[in-house]
C-alpha cells in the first residue's frame, strides 16, 4: 500500500507531553509486547503521528487510538485512512471508555505522555474489569516503579495498587535520542498482565486507603502513620505494627486490611 505523507509532520507540543518516537524498531519492539491473550481489541493512548500504531494495525486485533492533540488527529485522519472511524479525539483521562467499548475486554498500549504517567495507571486500575493487558512506555523511573517488589527505594503506592490486580513486568529500556524533542530521562517500557480469576479478598476501598496512608509517611513504622485509623491497643500490637510499608508485600496490605476491616 502507497504511503502518501500528504502533510507536514506535527510540530512537539510541550504541554501535551509529546515526544515523538522516531525508531521503527523500538516502536515495533513495543507493539510486540502485547500477547493478544483475553482480548480482540487494543486502545493506544496518544498516538501522535502513529509511529506504534502502524504496527498494531499489522496485528490480528482491532485498533482504536486515544488523542487530545487536534493537529495529530487530522495527520492520521490523512495518513491512516482505515483507522479513521477509530480515531478518539478526547483526553484519555475524561473520556468514558465505555461510550466505545460498552463493557467490551480492550488492552491499552502506548508510548504515553509523560505528564499524566500515573493517571493513566491510576484509571486502568479502576477499569481493571475491561482491561486483561497494559503495556506501553514511560519514564524509566515510573515504569521501575510500578514494578518493583518491597523492599526497594522506589517500591510504593503505584507498585502496590497495581501489583494487587496485575502481574508487572519491567521489560526494557529506551534511551532519550530515539526522540524527538528527546527526554531529559531514560525511558521504560513494561507490560501489566492482569491476575486470572482474582478477587481482591478485602475491602477495596480500604485497601487503596490503608496502602496510601502508609506510604505518605514512609519512613514511619504503621503504628505511627496509620493512626487516624483508630486501631485497637490490642491490634496495634500486632508485629506488622512495628514494619515500615516498603517492608511489606502485596499479600501483606491485604492481610493488614483484614486486620483492620475485623477490628473492634
Ligand atoms: N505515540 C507517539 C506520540 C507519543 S507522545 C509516538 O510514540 O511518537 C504522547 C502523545 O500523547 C502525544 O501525541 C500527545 O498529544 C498525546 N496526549 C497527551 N495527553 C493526552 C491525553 N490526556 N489524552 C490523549 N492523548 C494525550
Amino acid at each position: 500500500m502507497a504511503h502518501h505523507q500528504n502533510q507536514n509532520q506535527v510540530k512537539a507540543k510541550k504541554h501535551l507531553g509529546q515526544h515523538f518516537l522516531n525508531d521503527e524498531s523500538v516502536a515495533e519492539k513495543i507493539a510486540n509486547t502485547l500477547t493478544l491473550e483475553h482480548y480482540k481489541t487494543v486502545l493506544e493512548i496518544g498516538p501522535g503521528m502513529g509511529v506504534l500504531t502502524k504496527y498494531l494495525l499489522k496485528k490480528d486485533l482491532t485498533t482504536y487510538v486515544i488523542e487530545i492533540d487536534t493537529e495529530s488527529v487530522a495527520y492520521l485522519q490523512a495518513n491512516y485512512l482505515n483507522l479513521a472511524p477509530r480515531i478518539i479525539e478526547k483526553d484519555f483521562l475524561k473520556f468514558d471508555l465505555n461510550d466505545v467499548f460498552k463493557g467490551e475486554p480492550f488492552a491499552i498500549i502506548g508510548n504515553f505522555p509523560y505528564n499524566i504517567s500515573t493517571q493513566i495507571v491510576f484509571k486502568t486500575l479502576e477499569m481493571r474489569d475491561q482491561i486483561p493487558e497494559f503495556s506501553g512506555m514511560f519514564q524509566k523511573e515510573v515504569a521501575q516503579r510500578i514494578c518493583s517488589k518491597e523492599g526497594s527505594k522506589v517500591y510504593g503506592i503505584l507498585s502496590v495498587l497495581t501489583q494487587a490486580f496485575y502481574d508487572a513486568e519491567y521489560l526494557f529500556t529506551v534511551p532519550p535520542n530515539v526522540f524527538n524533542p528527546p527526554p531529559k530521562v531514560d525511558s521504560g517500557v513494561l507490560r501489566l498482565k492482569r491476575k486470572v480469576n482474582f478477587t481482591l479478598p478485602c475491602d477495596e476501598k480500604l485497601f487503596f486507603k490503608t496502602v496510601k496512608t502508609a506510604f505518605q509517611q514512609r519512613r514511619k513504622t504503621l503504628r505511627n502513620s496509620l493512626k487516624t485509623f483508630n486501631i485497637s491497643d490490642n491490634l496495634k500490637a500486632n508485629p506488622i505494627f512495628g514494619k515500615r510499608p516498603e517492608q511489606l508485600c502485596v499479600e501483606d496490605f491485604i492481610a493488614l486490611t483484614q486486620l483492620i476491616e475485623n477490628d473492634v
